[in-house]
């Protein structure tokens, strides 16, 4: 991992800039929350576990950022991995950078994606016969957060030189 030189100062317009790709996933997460609770609490239950693995993935990779601990883009993901990784990961120095953003990149992805599968899974099998347009209109939330996420909270993580989401974001800027 090469870390970011520059370390950036966090102004009240980047804060603000960053609630937008928040919207969307916060709407997303209410709303697949409430729906699986509705049916079941062991669902809603699996989907919030997942949601504490992914954070656990995040928590590593935040190990080797300077931001953790702080104000930083990845609340705007619903992260409460900054601050958990102060816990999990006291002496980041111990830790290989490069082992850590490559298996915790790869744990996050594993884990984020078997989130969404698992919610889309329960929510198409319990609610697409009887509210098409809920299940479609949560996999709009998910759909419009990414690219803004992308185009918004990219271009200052404290990962930036290394993750391969911002080398593309670099890429086509
Ligand atoms: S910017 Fe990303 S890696 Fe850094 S502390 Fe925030 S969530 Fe963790």
């Amino acid at each position: 991992m090469s870390q970011r030189s520059h370390i950036h100062k966090w102004t009240k317009q980047d804060r603000t800039l960053h609630i937008i790709p928040a919207i969307p996933l916060i709407l997303f997460y209410a709303g697949t929350i409430y729906l699986l609770a509705k049916e079941s609490l062991v669902l809603m239950g699996v989907f919030m576990l997942f949601w504490v693995g992914v954070n656990f993935a995040v928590a590593g990779i935040c190990a080797g950022c300077p931001y953790r601990g702080g104000y930083c883009p990845g609340l705007s993901q619903l992260y409460f991995a900054p601050f958990l990784s102060l816990l999990l990961h006291r002496n980041p120095d111990r830790i290989s950078p490069t082992r850590s953003f490559k298996y915790e990149l790869i744990s996050l992805g594993i884990i984020g994606v078997g989130s969404y599968a698992f919610a889309f899974y329960w929510l198409v099998r319990i609610y697409w016969q009887s509210s098409p347009l809920v299940v479609l209109a949560l996999f709009a939330l998910l759909l419009v957060h990414m690219p803004l996420s992308f185009f918004i909270l990219c271009p200052k993580c404290g990962y930036n030189d290394t993750c391969p989401m911002s080398k593309v974001h670099k890429a086509i800027e």
